[in-house]
């Protein structure tokens, strides 16, 4: 790694050559508050509150978009510095709703996170506010630009990463605003449902519609898991309140193999698991008439079939068809027993087929 030193703060530190000043910072565990800055996404410099002093710079300069450079010296936090970020702040608000009492990302909106650390709670700036009607995309998505702060994350999210590019910012100056094309719902264009742009909307401007009213962000239990639905094996969380679960997330810190990103599958394919019709216990048919089982009968049953279909047909007239939903110890195993104890080598994937 090649490097470059910079001091930041009064302290001597060193960092990558050619990461930003913000990834600098990061990597030295000094935080730079940020709102349009994404670890998905390009470098893009729209909300200007990652502002940093320095040295013999003409200006403050945008920290998630400068470079660092070698004897760099470096302020992110001084009496300055939090003025004009609490202003920033106070000009967002200034055309919010401020419904943080029951809007759906109260608890893990990073504006109000923001007004928070920075001790904004009076709006300075009186004059028009946006009054945008309500998009509800289908069942999944909610969008309320009310609550945009025009950070271009679901943009660049949905170009950069799931590259279907779904969005862009509409209009000019007061009036802009993130738009689908001809400004239809989402079912109406080429979306695929990923979710991609709510997991990376900093507000309540993008909400997930199945979980909305089914419990606060501080009140849910996170199980990190792994997908079932296919092979990639991404990584999320299970958001779990009263033992039951009202939402999938991920993050991007959960690392490989998706870095945060889920499909529509991952994120909103969930409700099979309280579904009453779910099946839960084995069943066996007698006289057309499905059975409750215990496991040890059900497995007898299988075993018993397949000794008899191999003594009479021979083993190559058995075929096992495994899947992609399995862990691969599963599907390791299903082979293992396919060749090893039934005799034959007609053995798949369904990921193959
Ligand atoms: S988006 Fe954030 S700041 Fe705005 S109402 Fe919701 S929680 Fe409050
Ligand atoms: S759900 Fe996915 S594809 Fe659809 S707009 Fe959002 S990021 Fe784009
Ligand atoms: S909808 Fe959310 S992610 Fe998109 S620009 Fe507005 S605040 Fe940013």
């Amino acid at each position: 790694m090649q490097e470059v030193h910079l001091n930041i703060n009064g302290v001597d530190v060193i960092a990558e050559k050619g990461c930003t000043i913000l990834e600098a910072a990061a990597e030295n565990g000094i935080k730079i508050p940020t709102l349009c800055h994404e670890d998905r996404l390009e470098p893009y410099g729209a909300c200007r509150i990652c502002v940093v002093e320095v040295e013999d710079a003409r200006g403050l300069l945008p920290a998630c978009t400068t470079v660092a450079t070698d004897g760099m010296v470096i302020k992110t936090e001084t009496d300055e510095l939090k003025r004009i970020r609490s202003t920033i702040i106070e000009l967002l608000l200034s055309d919010h709703p401020l419904d943080c009492m029951t809007c759906e990302s109260a608890g893990s909106c990073e504006l109000q996170d923001l007004a928070y650390e920075y001790g904004v709670k009076d709006v300075y700036f009186v004059g028009e506010k946006h009054e945008y009607e309500k998009f509800v995309d289908g069942p999944l998505i909610e969008r309320d630009y009310n609550k945009c702060i025009l950070c271009g994350r679901c943009v660049r999210i949905c170009r950069e990463v799931q590259g279907v590019g779904v969005y862009d910012l509409m209009n000019r100056g007061f009036d802009a605003v993130p738009g689908t094309p001809f400004d239809k719902p989402l079912e109406e264009s080429s979306c695929e449902f990923c979710g991609q742009c709510i997991s990376t909307c900093p507000t309540g401007a993008i909400i997930t519609l199945p979980s909305a009213g089914k419990g606060r962000e501080w009140e849910m239990e996170k199980t990190k898991t792994t997908c079932t639905y296919c092979g990639v094996g991404c990584q999320l969380y299970l958001n779990v309140k009263d033992g039951k679960v009202v939402k999938v997330t991920s993050d991007y810190a959960l690392g490989e193999p998706n870095h945060g990103n889920l499909c529509v599958k991952g994120r909103f394919g969930y409700d099979f698991i309280h579904h009453p019709d779910r099946l839960t216990k084995p069943l066996i048919k007698k006289g057309g008439r499905f059975n409750e089982a215990t496991w040890e009968e059900a497995l007898d049953v299988v075993s018993k079939k397949l000794l008899d279909v191999k003594e009479k047909n021979g083993p190559d007239s058995i075929f096992v068809l495994t899947s992609a939903r399995c862990t691969n110890e599963e599907n390791y195993l299903l082979q293992k027993l396919t060749r090893a104890v039934i005799g034959t080598n007609n053995v798949d994937h369904c990921a193959r087929l």
